[in-house]
């Protein structure tokens, strides 16, 4: 029996005292906003620690998107995906674009690109799509059709920080990337985001942008936003990113730890890591299915009982919310994968302070139904 409450996820806080010197600095500069220092030394340390190109920290992912959809000025009908975060859609409709979505497939749960086709018209101008748990898309696949047909491409990173495949980061595909950095994700700046660019003019065009389009101090080229990272906040990521690749490798061991004791569960599916690829184990969705002896939300309501807090991440699918499901591309029947998933995914607790006994716990609870 577990005690204390066990939820999905808990941040992986740096020491405190280290915060404080960075406060301190702050203090004593009294710069706490506007492309500070920190600000400036977040941007190189991230973008040479991703290995991608040069990026634009933002206030969070879902104004990171927004931006990037901006920048590259999209117009009427962009492809995504239905099972994500209601960021993903929302951030499109924000920019009175009309998402069109298409379903997933079922070993990464990302936007299949061979259903992708199908969903062109001449209004659609984009692709928007998302390395879901940070597995990633088929990158090659999808810039093939954008250059078929004239597309641009916008990752939703949110879940993709340090994702490698064979050794290259994968925030460089596409035309811009979107990673967020709450709380919630692999790594934080409590609220925050970066948005990836291909060259300089791109990340200084987005520049302008997230600071209302100022260019000089009287010179205001375009309708810009109010996007920008704080100096607490920029601090507080250079900290944390001298502690990443411990917390990374401690969910690393949690998700091992869960694969070996449910991997072979019947009616429990666990997904595969991908050839070639370093994940960052911010999730671990398992999938309920027919012969488990519960429904995905009699092992969720099991869990609760004990304490276990998992979540149903992406469930329900946005195609399903009352401000989508009109759309003629939200019916169940064109979306059957993702509905499927949504209805049988379950994402177990990982962060890197959860105990190995806690795991062992979690695990044994749900393979102990299945043989009882
Ligand atoms: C977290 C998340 C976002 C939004 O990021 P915020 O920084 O919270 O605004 C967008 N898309 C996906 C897939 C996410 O998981």
């Amino acid at each position: 029996m577990i005690n204390e409450k066990i939820y999905v996820t808990v941040p992986y806080l740096p020491p405190l005292e280290e915060y404080l010197t960075y406060l301190r600095e702050i203090w004593g500069s009294r710069w706490l906003t506007n492309n500070g220092k920190f600000h400036q030394q977040l941007e190189g340390a991230l973008s040479e620690y991703l290995g991608c190109g040069p990026l634009a920290l933002v206030s969070n992912g879902t104004l990171g998107l927004i931006v990037a959809l901006q920048a590259l000025q999209i117009r009427g009908q962009v492809i995504t995906t239905p099972y994500s975060f209601v960021a993903t859609a929302h951030s499109l409709l924000w920019n009175n674009l009309e998402p069109v979505f298409v379903d997933i497939d079922s070993d990464t749960c990302n936007l299949d690109p061979a259903k992708i086709e199908a969903a062109i018209t001449p209004a659609t101008t984009a692709i928007m799509p998302v390395h879901c748990y940070g597995a990633p898309c088929q990158i090659e696949a999808i810039q093939k059709i954008a250059d078929a047909h004239g597309l641009k491409v916008i990752y939703d990173a949110a879940h993709a920080f340090g994702v490698r495949q064979n050794g290259k980061s994968i925030l460089s595909a596409g035309d811009l990337s979107v990673l967020s950095f709450h709380a919630t994700k692999a790594y934080s700046t409590v609220e925050g985001g970066a948005i990836v660019c291909a060259d300089m003019a791109m990340k200084q065009h987005i520049d302008y942008l997230k600071n209302f389009g100022f260019v000089d101090e009287v010179t205001v080229t375009e309708a810009g936003i109010n996007a920008k990272m704080n100096e607490l906040q920029a601090a507080f990521g250079l900290l944390q990113l001298k502690y990443v690749d411990e917390a990374i490798a401690k969910r690393r061991a949690i998700a091992a730890r869960y694969l070996e004791k449910l991997r072979d569960v019947p009616g429990i599916e666990c997904f595969k890591t991908p050839a070639g690829v370093d994940m960052n184990h911010s999730y671990f969705p398992i999938l309920v299915g027919p012969d488990y002896p519960l429904s995905r939300d009699g092992l969720y309501e099991m869990l609760k009982e004990h304490n276990i807090l998992s979540r149903r991440y992406f469930y329900p699918l946005i195609s399903t919310m009352s401000t989508y499901r009109h759309m003629p591309s939200a019916a169940p029947a064109n979306l059957p994968v993702a509905t499927r998933i949504a209805d049988q995914v379950l994402c177990l607790p990982i962060y890197p302070d959860l105990s190995s006994e806690n795991v062992t716990a979690i695990a044994e609870l749900i393979a102990g139904k299945a043989s009882a």
